[in-house]
């Protein structure tokens, strides 16, 4: 069974089930009124901090400080579903990789063979491992974070659907394979519905819209959002070789409006 609401949103006249479509269970909490927490994690938390000082702030969930709850700390952010009327809601995860190159050299350092990610291979592939993995019953971190990108459409189209959540209850988080561009535009297509007016302008990741044909498109989600070093300079649209940095995100944006473009036109 999947979970998708960890809590009741509740203030006033407001009173809904809050919607969780990726991340640990676990990681997000109620908080104030119109606010959700999420764990605190020092790289999302200094990206926030840049992120209310730059002319992206409009696009990005509000940051409003942090909290400390049972000794735990939490990034105090604006709840985007609060003006939405039993939404429909999909999460996109930009890129044409989820990992920073940092951590895939790191996961080269340790090579330490990880049962737990051959186990998850497995599930979604059988025959995804080599016989060496096989026999080891095991893979590295790195192998395994490359597979993922390039069983979905991260690697191709430089973004992958995380999950769907739509008003009428209909709801996916199995999007692990959704690999062609025709199976990705078919899901957006389900998650649009009939509403052909929604406005998607620019880019984001968490797409939200009721019944009233309110709708938004926000950025979220910025652990692995760090700045690069001086000297350096990312096009987010050059293929990515490792070292250069690339990550593919306006190559995905530019993607995902030529799905919606042909959507809308059909
Ligand atoms: P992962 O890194 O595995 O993707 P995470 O723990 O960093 O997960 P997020 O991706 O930031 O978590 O958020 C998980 C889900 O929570 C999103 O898919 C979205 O449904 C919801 N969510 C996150 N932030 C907000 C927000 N500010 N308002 C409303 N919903 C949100
Ligand atoms: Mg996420
Ligand atoms: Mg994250």
């Amino acid at each position: 069974i999947v979970h998708w609401s960890p809590f009741i949103q509740q203030f006033k006249k407001y009173r809904y089930p809050w919607i969780q479509l990726a991340g640990h269970q676990g990681n997000f909490q109620a908080g104030g009124p119109g606010s959700v927490l999420k764990k605190c994690d020092f790289r999302e938390q200094q990206a926030f901090n840049g992120l209310m000082q730059d002319l992206l702030r409009p696009f990005v969930p509000e940051y409003r400080g942090e909290v400390v709850k049972n000794t735990e700390k939490y990034l105090n952010l604006q709840d985007l579903l609060l003006e939405f009327e039993s939404p429909s809601v999909m999460d996109i995860k930009m890129g044409v990789r989820t990992y920073l190159e940092e951590e895939l050299e790191k996961a080269r350092e340790n090579p330490k063979l990880r049962k737990d990610m051959y186990k998850k291979m497995i599930e979604v592939d059988a025959e995804a491992p080599t016989e060496e993995e096989n026999r080891d019953k095991g893979v590295t971190k790195a192998r395994y974070m490359q597979w993922r990108d390039e069983i979905s459409s991260s690697s191709t189209l430089g973004f992958r659907i995380e999950g769907i959540k739509k008003s009428d209850g209909d709801s996916s988080k199995d999007f692990k394979t959704t690999h062609t561009r025709s199976d990705v535009e078919n899901a957006v297509r389900c998650f649009v519905g009939d509403n052909h007016t929604i406005p998607i302008i620019g880019s984001s990741l968490l797409f939200v819209h009721d019944k009233s044909g309110k709708a938004n498109i926000w950025m979220i989600d910025f652990g692995k959002t760090v700045g690069i070093s001086e000297g350096l300079t990312i096009t987010h649209r050059t293929e990515w070789r490792e070292g250069n940095h690339e990550d593919g995100y306006l190559m995905g944006v530019d993607n995902l409006v030529s799905i919606m473009e042909e959507i809308t036109n059909s």
